[in-house]
């Protein structure tokens, strides 16, 4: 297969209610979506950094360049027959995960058509559905995220991810405990926490007393072995994110012992083919995945869907319906939550929706055609 083209559709998607973490503020979300032309077809993927570098470096202007500049002009034109094969021939660009996993991606649509084949079915993976659990972003009292959280409970989610930081934690995940002794339920800091910080290991000692399936990332972005001083200490696992970008990552974390479980985020680790090295580490060792999210539009979260069919993504992920954060969605059909907290995997070929292109118009900020 050769690609012939690839268009970076920079969009903005109205979010229904600006979403707090640990981290920041997500207001309208601008992601870039990836059409690529290639000589057996057309697909779509997408790369979903933030418009600020405070989750990650990458931003919409770094996956701009590192795409149009690098990524893309390795694999114009040049014969490539599986996905493994784009992967090793961009893997000499340091990082940059999320705009690589834009044109991975998008390579997976088309090749799963040609193939005749789900991409789940590709990866290994067979469930026909998976099971979400719900993000639930910081309010400006204990009350709201309590009706938050019971709204969504209500709509069928099987587990609440509550998002925490130092002095919005223990009081917040003690009464929601009150309010939901038996849930699944987790915390997550996203890098909020430091070690040596008067308080901080308080709360989250603290945090250990309230059965909690983990403790998502509590300390630096950019850490693995101050994960395992805490994870020492406490008891509930700890689960990282943001300090997992590449298997390698995850061999140190395991061999640490710096985490009993880990998030992985397809675009965090550059694509499908590096997800699914990392979640194959993670089951040879015995630690438990899940799938989680970046806020995608519904073409992000179509990737997600497929990779979280695999046998050791273990936990409800993040994968979210299209009505989650957004006002509306690119994809047709919706995708959509059951009252039993499961969504549906897709039966056909490729990514398993349609872009609606007329929606997609009118989001898009900005097309840049590398051809
Ligand atoms: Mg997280």
């Amino acid at each position: 297969m050769k690609i012939r083209k690839v268009d970076l559709i920079h969009i903005v998607l109205s979010i229904k209610e600006p979403f707090v973490t640990g981290c920041g503020v997500v207001g309208d979300r601008h992601v870039i979506v990836t059409k690529l032309y290639a000589d057996q077809g057309v697909g779509f993927g997408e790369v979903d950094c933030n418009f600020d570098p405070i989750y990650s470096y990458e931003t919409t202007g770094t996956t701009l360049h590192i795409l149009r500049q690098w990524v893309i002009p390795r694999v114009l034109g040049k014969e490539i027959s599986e996905p493994a094969e784009l992967v090793a021939m961009i893997e000499d660009i340091r990082g940059h995960n999320m705009a690589k996993s834009g044109v991975e991606l998008a390579f997976w649509d088309v090749y799963s058509k040609v193939k005749g084949e789900t991409i789940a079915s590709l990866l290994g993976g067979e469930r026909k559905a998976i099971i979400s659990g719900v993000s639930v972003g910081m309010q400006d009292s204990i009350q709201r995220v309590i009706a938050e959280c019971e709204g969504f409970l209500e709509k069928g989610y099987q587990r609440l991810k509550i998002k925490v930081r130092p002095g919005k934690d223990v009081e917040v995940i003690r009464a929601l405990r009150r309010r939901f002794p038996d849930v699944m339920m987790m915390a997550d800091a996203n890098s909020s926490y430091r070690l040596n910080r008067p308080g901080d290991m308080d709360a989250l000692r603290a945090l250990d007393e309230f059965n909690l399936m983990m403790i998502e990332q509590p300390l630096q972005d950019d850490d693995i072995v101050w994960h395992r001083h805490l994870q020492k200490q406490l008891k509930t696992p700890i689960c990282l994110d943001e300090s997992i970008h590449t298997p390698d990552d995850a061999k140190k974390a395991i061999e640490l012992g710096s985490c009993g479980v880990i998030n992985i985020k397809v675009s965090r680790v550059g694509g499908l083919i590096m997800a699914k090295r990392v979640h194959d580490i993670c089951q040879e060792a015995g630690i438990p995945v899940w799938v989680g999210s970046m806020l995608e539009s519904g073409v992000g979260e179509a990737y997600n869907i497929h990779f979280a069919t695999l046998e050791n993504c273990t936990f409800p992920g993040d994968v979210a319906p299209s009505d989650r954060y957004f006002t509306d969605d690119i994809i047709e059909p919706l995708c959509e939550i059951h009252k039993d907290g499961t969504i549906d995997v897709p039966s056909v070929p490729g990514m398993g929706f349609a872009v609606n292109e007329e929606k997609l118009r009118k989001c898009t900020v900005e097309t840049v055609t590398v051809a």
